[in-house]
């Protein structure tokens, strides 16, 4: 477990699912964590009471508002970019608006967000984006725009190490395949088809996830960066 006692972190959509465990997991070592919700305010303030965080409303849709979060948050040791949504149907019969605003919140804000960050970021700074195994694999249809999002990540990780390397600031992608959130809840309708997928046939733990998170965060991953970390029990292999 890595020691961030007095590290700086804010998550970009902190208040449920893996961005709880994430928030839980970096006070836990230590961390003054600040954690944005937007439509959660109840779940937020629980969050914040239960673990001595700080909750602050910001739409990740409104990017002015995300840059002005980040800009707000002073000298940032980490930043978690988790927040996400996604669109389900027919890519014939989404509406335009729902595509462009899943856009905003899973690609526009996590770059706007990391390029704010690294400004700040002192030598060694760390950005962390929760990506999706759908960046590399879609095996059902009507999520194209969500798959869209998430391997436009990968892109950006990619391109904004070279960026951000000189100064020793690494980006990473954290790629989870099912994980049990209200997003995607282990004994939902899509269960079955998809552990049928995996090779370990449950969904995985928000605490996991925020497992891989915490060791990107610290001080042995100074030499990882650009790089996408699947966590999905198979579900792409
Ligand atoms: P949940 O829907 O359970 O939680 C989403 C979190 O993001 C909430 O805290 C929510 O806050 C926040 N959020 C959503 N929209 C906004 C917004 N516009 N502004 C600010 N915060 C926002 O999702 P998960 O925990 O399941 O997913 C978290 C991330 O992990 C997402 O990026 C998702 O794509 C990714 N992921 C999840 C998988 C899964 O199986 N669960 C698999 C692969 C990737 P609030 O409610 O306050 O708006």
């Amino acid at each position: 477990m890595a020691d961030f006692q007095d590290k700086s972190v804010l998550v970009l959509g902190g208040s449920r699912g893996i961005g709880a465990a994430i928030v839980r997991r970096f006070v836990a070592d230590g961390a003054l964590v600040t954690f944005t919700y937007s439509g959660s305010p109840e779940a937020a303030h629980h969050l914040a009471d239960a673990t001595g965080s700080t909750a602050v409303q910001t739409d990740s849709a409104d990017r002015d508002a995300v840059i002005a979060q980040v800009r707000n948050s002073g000298k940032l040791d980490v930043l978690v970019v988790n927040a996400g949504i996604a669109a389900f149907g027919d890519s014939l019969d989404l509406d335009p608006d729902a595509v462009d605003r899943l856009l905003r919140i899973n690609v526009h804000a996590p770059y706007h967000a990391s390029v704010e960050a690294a400004r700040q970021m002192p030598e060694g700074g760390r950005i962390i984006i929760i990506g999706s195994v759908n960046g590399d694999r879609m095996p059902v249809a009507g999520m194209a725009a969500y798959a869209l999002s998430k391997s436009a990540l990968q892109g950006m990780a990619r391109g904004l190490a070279r960026d951000f390397g000189p100064r020793g600031i690494t980006i990473n992608v954290v790629q989870p395949g099912p994980i049990d959130t209200d997003a995607n809840p282990a004994d939902g309708p899509m269960k079955d088809i998809l552990h049928s997928f995996m090779a370990i046939k449950r969904h995985g733990r928000p605490e996991e996830v925020a497992g891989m998170v915490a060791w990107l965060a610290g001080p042995e991953a100074g030499f990882v960066t650009g790089a996408m970390h699947t966590i999905d029990g198979a579900f792409g292999a």
